[in-house]
């Protein structure tokens, strides 16, 4: 099993302007590896990353000698980049899915970031060491222990973190015999069919209103100025606080979840159908289903449990979960589901819960 474990680092200005210089080198490399694989392509030939790779690194000492100045990786990290966005994009096309050709890396729209190989870094305590660089402090030590595969050290707003890959024995959980469904909400995250409620706090709605005056304070700013500079960076700062309180409440809840359930009836919703409704998106954004669904699912199978996801056309607030009556329509006011047939008056959504659990457990019977 392979974990991540994101750490905030301590860089010293020193070493915050090399990773900088690496994060640019790596940029540069794949803008460079682009417009080759353009033109060598319109040429008539036939690039590929790795051929790029060996004439990059034929001219670089003469052309472009500053990649010496960072760790080889950045450049490597280009081109695995390169190769990535290129397979992206052709799977994509033969698939029929719309993707578009890879882009030039823009210096404000790119995530700064730059890999390092296992064997270009090791970790200690609070410490990064990386050759050349010399020991770099992490704000926490390495939650994972086990094989170390790679990091990846990135830029947000104003901090750098290094994310680090390690490889984990599978060690043997115990069963949880504990099943539940789960009724992702706007009002709240999550109804349980056991009648628990994971309250939404929508962090985001209440720093709202200081993003929309940062926002309008930007747009004020002159482009290209200092200050539009400064108002950008406090507000990137903002995002990135308000993601952070978002995923806290996200993972101790799905952590608590995990522990408690070995099997979870989730519905599999269409988030990006939903996102295209406007007035729906910024509280859905906020509840951040997805995020949900994907730290719910990796919490419960490293624990040998299993999610199962029910399809999102399956009328789970319109079903009776006493009697499987399917009510012909349903108000989203309606907040107490009242079967017509057998009389049942319970939540709504605690009815829906119910429902996704019946039926998680229906499709995971199927299955085996
Ligand atoms: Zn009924």
């Amino acid at each position: 099993m392979i974990r991540s474990h994101r750490i905030r680092l301590n860089p010293t200005s020193e070493q915050a302007n090399y990773f900088a210089r690496a994060a640019g080198t790596r940029r540069f490399v794949f803008n460079w590896g682009l417009a080759e694989w353009k033109r060598q392509f319109e040429a008539g030939e036939k690039p590929s990353a790795l051929s790029l790779k060996k004439q990059f690194n034929a001219i670089k000492g003469e052309q472009f000698p500053w990649v010496y100045e960072v760790t080889k990786c950045a450049v490597e990290g280009a081109f695995m980049d390169l190769a990535a966005a290129f397979k992206n994009f052709f799977e994509g096309r033969k698939a029929g899915r719309k993707v578009g050709y890879p882009k030039f890396k823009a210096k404000k729209h790119n995530r700064e970031g730059f890999y390092l190989a296992n064997d270009k870094f090791d970790v200690s305590g609070h410490w990064l060491n990386v050759p050349k660089l010399g020991l770099v402090n992490m704000a926490e030590k390495l939650r994972f222990a086990g094989k170390i595969l790679s990091a990846h050290i990135t830029r947000t707003a104003d901090w750098w973190f290094v994310s680090i890959s390690v490889e984990m024995p599978d060690a043997p959980q115990p069963q949880r015999p504990g099943q539940v469904g789960i009724d992702l909400g706007i009002n709240r995250l999550a109804t349980l069919s056991d009648g628990g409620v994971l309250e939404n706090q929508k962090p985001l709605r209440s720093l709202l209103r200081q993003v929309k005056r940062l926002s309008r304070s930007l747009s004020r700013k002159q482009p290209d100025s200092h200050n539009r500079e400064k108002a950008r960076r406090r507000l990137a700062r903002l995002h990135y606080r308000i993601v952070c309180v978002r995923e806290d409440v996200l993972h101790k809840s799905t952590t608590g979840l995990a522990e408690q359930y070995g099997f979870i009836g989730v519905e599999n919703l269409h988030v990006k159908g939903m996102m295209q409704n406007p007035a729906l998106a910024q509280a859905l954004g906020d509840a951040a289903f997805g995020t949900f669904s994907r730290f719910l699912s990796s919490k419960v199978e490293a624990r040998g449990g299993t999610v199962q996801a029910v399809g999102r056309f399956y009328p789970s607030s319109k079903t009776c979960s006493d009697c499987g009556h399917v009510k012909a329509d349903l108000a989203l006011s309606e907040r107490t589901f009242i079967c017509s047939t057998c009389g049942l008056t319970l939540d709504r959504d605690l009815n829906a819960a119910i429902n996704i659990l019946n039926e998680a457990m229906r499709l995971s019977a199927g299955s085996r």
